[in-house]
């Protein structure tokens, strides 16, 4: 077992296991929900805590969309 990869969530900026964080990626303009871990391109990251997924499902301060805008 090697050290696990760390992600932050992008509303709670809490640092977790990447397993325990869910992965959004921007594909075409648009968020999508990356349940397989396997789109391509960078992600975004959230974690399972009930604001943070009800702040994913609406991103209505556009975090999530920010947090691509980055680099
Ligand atoms: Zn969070």
């Amino acid at each position: 077992m090697g050290q696990q990869p760390i992600r932050m969530c992008v509303f709670c900026r809490r640092k977790l296991p990447k397993v325990e964080l869910t992965r959004f990626v921007k594909y075409d303009g648009v968020i999508v929900r990356d349940d397989t871990g396997s789109l391509p391109g960078r992600g975004a990251y959230c974690c399972k805590d009930d604001r943070c997924v009800r702040m994913a499902e609406h991103d209505e301060k556009g975090l999530l969309m920010k947090s691509f805008k980055k680099n």
